[in-house]
């Protein structure tokens, strides 16, 4: 039996109405804040990549997809969706339009990682992005929708961490200063962070490794460091989330997996998804556009972990899908040909109203109502047809009445949407 790829999952049809609700109330909400869909492609130039999200960070250096084409290019299964939405930005110059681009995207991404609960290779990402605003009070604007889309959900195990990665202009000292502090307590970290100490010491701060959260307990934190702009653009973020009622904690210790993070950063973390705890994460990138050969404009940005945040409603049984309104229990060819008909009218009119073309007995047909969830079932024989009636019963009460087939459709129809 072929199965599917280690890491690479199906969603099932039982899992896919938390999938579509969470995916229409994020696509309401962000439509309501000015965003517009941007749809991108799955495959881009592996460049794009090790140029953005940075050549030493554990994505391109061993989590891509990146294989050569037929013609020897290589190409790289997207491991996330912003250098993407910025290489549209830059090679459609949508910034010509209006430098400012609020955009949002869903769609999977590949990483190679060590598949587990709340990990996969193959993951979808909902992303909202701005472009073209480096004002704190944007910042503070966009961690308040990401908040909402929580609540709307009712997810309420979250909280919104926050910091600030600093800018091309206090990052250096800061990470000098952090260099320093390695050195001293080198022996105590993991083979990685011994590593990346020298290449990507940020990357050290969020190690999950106990020996290697001990060893940085006391390091310096870039929030220490800021310069006079960045700590001013910290304190109205700050501010913001507070007077738009907020929640958050300031995470020293936040650092993010990518290369272009500048200034804001965040992280949506819960108690519920075991050792995945981030279930979104974002933060700006004020030089990312310009570095990839587009217009100095800047740009914050967050990506759900859509998978996570699929678990999490799922496990809070918010699910809204299942159930039908009818199930119509046909028995003899005559009752299937008119349970076609009514079904066919009752479905496009907006009644969810399924059917049984089989040969089963009236008890297996009552079996599957009860199976679909169904609200009330139609119950029709060529014998109640001859009679000119069929029998309507409402599956919570368990009362039945009888209906005129004459003009059924409608009556059905106010019946089943009176309520
Ligand atoms: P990142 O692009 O790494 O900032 O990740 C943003 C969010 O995507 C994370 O907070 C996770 O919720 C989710 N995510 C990242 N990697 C994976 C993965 N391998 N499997 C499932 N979700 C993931």
């Amino acid at each position: 039996m072929i199965q599917s790829i280690r890491g690479f999952k199906d969603i099932l049809p039982g899992e896919t109405g938390v999938w579509q609700k969470i995916e229409k109330t994020a696509v309401s909400l962000f439509e309501d804040f000015g965003f517009c869909e941007i749809r991108l492609p799955v495959l881009e130039h592996t460049e794009l990549f090790s140029r953005s999200i940075g050549k030493d960070t554990d994505i391109v250096e061993k989590e891509m997809y990146t294989f050569a084409d037929r013609k020897g290019d290589f190409i790289t299964m997207r491991p996330e969706a912003t250098a993407s939405i910025v290489r549209a930005y830059i090679q459609h110059r949508l910034y010509a339009v209006d430098p400012v681009q609020k955009l949002y995207t869903i769609g999977p991404m590949f990483r190679r990682e060590r598949p587990q609960k709340g990990r996969y290779r193959q993951f979808s990402q909902i992303n909202a992005e701005v472009l073209g605003v480096d004002s704190p009070l944007v910042d503070a604007e966009l961690i308040f929708m990401l908040a909402e889309l929580f609540r709307r959900l009712l997810v309420s195990d979250v909280s919104v961490h926050l910091n600030s990665l600093g800018c091309p202009k206090c990052r250096p000292g800061f990470t000098k200063a952090l260099q320093r502090f390695l050195a001293k307590v080198t022996t105590q970290l993991c083979a990685d962070c011994q590593k990346r100490k020298d290449k990507n010491p940020l990357r050290v701060l969020d190690c999950k490794v106990l020996a290697c959260r001990e060893a940085v307990a006391d390091a310096p934190a870039m929030i220490d460091h800021l310069c006079a702009e960045c700590e001013a653009h910290f304190a109205t973020v700050k501010n913001s989330l507070n007077n738009l009622k907020v929640k958050f904690e300031i995470d020293r210790r936040l650092v993010r997996g990518l290369d272009y993070y500048t200034r804001t950063t965040f992280e949506i973390q819960t108690g519920s998804l075991g050792a995945q705890s981030a279930v979104a994460g974002g933060g700006r990138y004020d030089g990312l556009i310009e570095s990839l050969g587009g217009p100095a404009q800047p740009a914050i940005g967050f990506a759900i972990g859509f998978d996570r945040l699929a678990e999490i409603v799922a496990a809070g049984n918010n699910n809204a899908a299942g159930g039908i309104d009818l199930f119509i229990a046909a028995l003899g060819e005559k009752a299937k040909t008119a349970a076609l008909e009514w079904s066919c009218a009752l479905s496009i009119y907006g009644i969810k109203t399924e059917t049984d073309y089989s040969d089963k007995g009236l008890k297996g047909l009552m079996k599957r109502a009860d199976r679909l969830g169904a609200g009330h079932v139609l119950i029709a024989g060529d014998k109640e047809l001859d009679e000119g009636v069929a029998i309507l019963r409402d599956m919570s009460t368990k009362e039945q009445v009888s209906l005129k087939i004459e003009g059924i459709i409608d009556t059905l129809k106010s019946k089943l949407t009176a309520k």
